[in-house]
């Protein structure tokens, strides 16, 4: 049965979001509020008016949708997942916040054929995750700051269940891949990526990781929909900084692909 949600955009031919080509559908809401956030007009569930600086005009971002519709967009450019070994991806904001609207899109794409991925922060009830965790071919597992006291600071929520809920959906032998965003200062410092390595090492499983480079464009965003930025003068790493990061995960034993 068809169920109806709030996304704010769908982006075709996505090749950031997992294997392959994809369409990437960005569901509204997240429990997080990420200083670095580069789709801060996801947070709020609802739809809502935000003023265009630039374009000095109220711009409505997020709109309700059927999971019909959104499965005849999907299924558009089924010849490109076939081709590609892609498939669609459920982002956000946070997917796992519309679990109902989230797991008729994931049942219907099973029941075509359609390879599905999730990109979540994992701050979800664990009984959500049980819910959808037969229907999704592989987790996009975000991991962000290993001390909670920064976790809080800079995303505002404990990373206690998300860590605990990486572990369980783990044990559950799904694909995991975790991302972990290169945030200057924040989440890219040694001691924050050794921390998250270690915690990796004892999940033998999950061998292969993303690391996300910062890029300005959520300050962009900041700035065309006037929102506070709390990032400041923060610079996106060197390609040598973003090597170093890459070999100390290797030296853990992981393969490290940069970007998403
Ligand atoms: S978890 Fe992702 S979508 Fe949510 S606030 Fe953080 S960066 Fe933004």
């Amino acid at each position: 049965m068809a169920k109806t949600g709030t996304i704010f955009d769908i982006k075709k031919f996505a090749i950031h979001d997992g294997p392959g080509i994809r369409t990437s559908v960005f569901f509204k809401g997240c429990p997080m509020d990420c200083w670095w956030c580069h789709n801060p007009e996801s947070k709020r569930l609802e739809p809502e008016i935000l003023n265009n600086t630039r374009r000095c005009k109220d711009e409505v971002v997020g709109y309700d949708i059927d999971s019909e519709t959104v499965m005849t967009e999907i299924e558009k450019d089924r010849v490109f997942y076939d081709q590609s070994g892609g498939g669609v991806t459920f982002s956000g904001g946070e997917p796992m916040m519309q679990i109902e609207f989230l797991r008729s899109l994931l049942a219907a794409c099973k029941q075509k054929g359609i390879h599905t991925a999730i990109d979540t922060c994992g701050h979800a009830p664990f009984d959500d995750f049980e819910a959808i965790y037969e229907l999704v071919d592989l987790v996009l597992y975000d991991i962000k700051l290993m001390d909670e006291t920064n976790h809080i600071k800079y995303t505002g929520i404990t990373n206690k269940l998300s860590l605990n809920n990486l572990t369980r959906l783990y044990d559950k032998g799904i694909k995991i891949t975790p991302r972990i965003p290169l945030v200057p200062d924040i989440t890219d410092t040694a001691a924050n990526l050794a921390a998250i390595a270690e915690y990796l090492r004892a999940l033998p499983n999950i061998r292969s990781l993303s690391l996300l480079p910062y890029n300005k464009l959520g300050e962009d965003k900041f700035e065309r929909f006037g929102l506070s930025d709390r990032m400041g003068q923060a610079q996106s790493q060197t390609e040598s900084d973003i090597l170093e990061k890459s070999r100390l995960f290797e030296a853990a034993g992981f393969e490290v692909k940069i970007g998403g």
